[in-house]
């Protein structure tokens, strides 16, 4: 929980936001502080309650300074004033939910969703008597027709895992506001770089940063951006009590992580085209979904809403069948991407995702959402996340599962 500094660019920004050189060595890249106390200089209170920005340092559970320093950064890559970090996405998402929702509220959230968030909202929630809404959030008319006089938030996701279908933030944003409901995104596909969420009206902007934020595959975390008053909340709640919290040491990985996520981000864009359009044009695929393609169904939106494309896409090789097939295939040929979930690494990663399987274990759509589903997925999807290898040697490597 902190507030940004902001310098005018981006790069510059992913840098130096959030840091400064240690004031007792001079060391110019940050040390880890894993203490878990703090020695007191006076005695002072010991309830949360009492806890302010200009509190010291007391225990690591109430604030951590290397978790600030990412908070910090990410507040000043998201444009707002604060963030709170946590120990991963799904930490972040259900701080989000059970801070915010009490016995009674209603939640209206994206009937496709990142798998556990949507499997939370669908088994869990309810057990607290919490009303669940599902709804395609991509038609805002169908969101508006879900909104009750108890209705407290609105969950998108977008660009949403695993089937890269947009969610028009702005248009969302106005109806929570009209409903005096909060709007809470999950921009984890889309990253700070691709997308302005606060300033399309977002009011708590999620990302699992062990994708594109953190970038390296190597460490889990997850971080929620808003206003200092909203983020001082969920700090006390999600943090504090609950316990969640980010471990320093991740906290410093994804930092550093954090560093290039500009450059990164347009090196992603850069593959992740290259591969969409030669996937395009290859005779096996029957469909790709990439955002920075003409041929997305809401490439105008995307184009409207996104600074960065990002580097997911989906494709199809036909039906149910033909996906096994060459997913078996490419557990055993593929020689540089990874057949393995997670994305927004510098490695390249692909994975199978089946319609029926997801629907049975985490969607559970019928009718015209399953039919939407399927405009976007059909029989199923093969889900990369194009990393940072050369997109001549990734095409080299489909050449060679797919012929
Ligand atoms: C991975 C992911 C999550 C969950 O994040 P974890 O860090 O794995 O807990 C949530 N949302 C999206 C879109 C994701 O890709």
């Amino acid at each position: 929980m902190a507030k940004s500094n902001a310098y005018s660019g981006k790069s510059t920004t992913a840098i130096h936001a959030g840091e400064i050189p240690d004031p007792v060595t001079g060391a110019s890249a940050p040390n880890i502080v894993m203490s878990s106390t703090y020695v007191s200089e006076e005695p002072a209170g010991f309830s949360a309650h009492e806890l302010t920005d200009e509190s010291p340092f007391l225990y690591g559970r109430w604030a951590n300074p290397t978790v600030r320093s990412l908070e910090q950064k990410l507040a000043a890559l998201e444009g707002t004033e604060a963030c709170i970090c946590l120990a991963s996405g799904m930490a972040a998402a259900s701080a989000i939910f059970l801070s915010l929702l009490s016995s009674g509220d209603h939640l209206i959230i994206s009937d496709v969703s990142y798998a556990g968030v949507a499997e939370l909202a669908r088994d869990t929630l309810p057990r607290f008597g919490i009303e669940v809404s599902i709804v395609n959030t991509s038609d805002l008319d169908a969101v508006a027709a879900s909104v009750r006089p108890n209705t407290k938030l609105i969950h998108s996701e977008t660009p949403v895992n695993p089937i890269m279908r947009l969610s028009d933030v702005a248009g969302l944003a106005k109806i929570a506001k009209f409903a005096g409901a909060k709007l809470s995104c999950d921009a984890t596909f889309a990253s700070p770089l691709g997308q302005k969420s606060a300033e399309l009206g977002v009011d708590y902007v999620m990302h699992s940063i062990t994708k594109y934020i953190g970038g390296h595959g190597d460490a889990i975390g997850g971080a929620i951006c808003g206003t200092s008053e909203d983020i001082k909340a969920l700090n006390l709640e999600a943090a504090i009590h609950y316990g969640g919290i980010l471990s320093p040491f991740n906290a410093w990985l994804i930092s550093r992580g954090a560093a290039t996520l500009p450059l990164r981000m347009r090196a992603h864009e850069e593959g992740a085209m290259a591969v969409a359009k030669w996937l395009e044009a290859h005779p096996k695929v029957t469909s790709v979904m990439y955002p920075g393609l003409e041929s997305h169904p809401q490439h105008e939106l995307a184009k409207a809403q996104m600074q960065n494309f990002s580097g997911m896409l989906t494709f199809q090789v036909g039906g149910a069948a033909e996906g096994q097939a060459l997913a078996e295939v490419m557990t055993k040929e593929l020689q540089v991407v990874h057949y393995a979930v997670s994305l927004g690494h510098h490695r390249s990663l692909i994975y199978w995702m089946p319609t029926e399987g997801l629907m049975e274990t985490s969607f559970r759509l019928e009718g015209e959402q399953l039919e939407d589903y399927r405009q976007y997925a059909g029989d199923g999807i093969f889900r990369l996340s194009v990393g940072l290898e050369d997109a001549s040697d990734l095409i080299a490597d489909f050449e060679r599962v797919l012929g």
